[in-house]
């Protein structure tokens, strides 16, 4: 167990940082970030900040030697970043390979269905003919998406017809993924848990609704029954253990009519859908992955009430004057400097 005193490293330093770094120093750490932008929303709430690039080995080496456990806040944290703070001699969780995995959209989906979890069908696509094949034997619609960096449905095109896929592979190009698409009748997440010890611990399903691919709202308790609740522990379950996973990991899944679950992603950190836990249950998302990665036992996952969360995307952070004159919203501002269409600037969490 890391100490209070200890320092956490963290990658990254976006509102993910931010409220990880916030967490951390309530039970008594300080939190270094290594992020390649300069003024980050992390940087300002935590105690130390190396602004370089992900792969700039002397900076990786320094702070190595500064921390005493590195994690991440975003997946698209190159995996030859964590392999060589290992090689530099710092702890690192999650796992290279957890971060590999989920940065490659064919790679997740063949580790989970290694794992006997469904996702949607789907193809490797490299070229226009491979497309053009992929489409033939899933059928339309479908979703070409890159298969590296996409995120909040950026790098993702719907695809009806012939001529829609040549559109969208003119746009995306290659390498990319033909996905099967999904007719779900809501989403849901699960956000899990897995302490250095091994001990496991799971938050109530989230259900989550998207504008634009974007998370818009979640709310708890989600509206599926118990055995499907229990489907997509049992699929984190198997998730955590495969990796041999240390921390916070989330996995969204699509409920189909009928309630069988379809996986779409793993996230290897703290999530969106996860923000109500920092009222809504007895241990935030982000204590339970710093609690985690510095050894400690994992705390209560425990919900208080039912919870919704609401995110401000782009322009509706303006409205913070009249969120802070609410006296029924937690307000979360991430102190993003510039207002831009699509960007995530900030939560509001209702209880009851
Ligand atoms: P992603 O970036 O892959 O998580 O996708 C963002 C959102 O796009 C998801 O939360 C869904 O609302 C939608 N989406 C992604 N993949 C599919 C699919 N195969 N079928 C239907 N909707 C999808």
């Amino acid at each position: 167990m890391i100490a209070p005193g200890g320092t956490i490293g963290i990658l990254g330093g976006g509102q993910l940082g931010r409220m990880l770094s916030i967490a951390a120093a309530q039970l008594g750490f300080d939190v270094c970030i290594f992020t390649d932008e300069p003024d980050s929303p992390a940087a300002r709430v935590s105690a130390r900040t190396f602004v370089a690039n992900y792969l700039d080995a002397a900076a990786l080496a320094d702070f190595a030697r500064r921390v005493d456990v590195v994690t991440t806040e975003f997946e698209n944290v190159p995996a030859q970043t964590a392999e060589a703070l290992i090689a530099a001699g710092a702890r690192v969780a999650p796992s290279p390979r957890a971060l590999a995995i989920a940065q490659d959209r064919v790679d997740e989906k063949l580790f989970l269905n290694s794992l006997g979890i469904a996702t949607p069908r789907f193809a490797a696509v490299n070229s226009q003919a491979e497309l053009d094949a992929a489409l033939a034997s899933i059928g339309a619609p479908a979703l070409l998406k890159t298969r590296r960096l996409g995120y909040d449905g950026r790098g993702q095109i719907r695809i009806d017809t012939l001529q829609d896929a040549r559109d969208a592979y003119e746009k995306l190009g290659a390498p990319g993924i033909l996905e099967a698409w999904c007719a779900f009748e809501r989403e849901i997440s699960i956000i899990a848990a897995r302490g250095a010890d091994g001990a496991t611990a799971f938050y109530d399903a989230c259900e989550n609704e998207h504008a634009g691919g974007i998370l818009s709202r979640t709310i708890l308790p989600a509206r599926v029954e118990v055995q499907t609740e229990h489907s997509a522990r049992e699929a984190a379950t198997a998730v955590l253990s495969a990796l041999g996973y240390v921390g916070v990991l989330t996995i969204e899944f699509f409920v189909l009519p009928g309630g069988a679950l379809v996986a779409n992603e793993i996230a290897p950190r703290v999530h969106n859908s996860g923000h109500w836990t920092t009222e809504g249950a007895v241990t935030s998302q982000f204590e339970q992955h710093i609690r985690a990665v510095a050894g400690w036992p994992l705390g209560s996952t425990e919900r208080r009430c039912a919870v919704e969360m609401i995110n401000l995307i782009g322009n509706d952070a303006t409205q913070w004057a009249t969120l802070a004159a609410d006296t029924s919203a937690c307000l979360h501002l991430y102190g993003k400097r510039d207002t831009r269409t699509g960007r995530k600037m900030g939560h509001v969490t209702r209880l009851g």
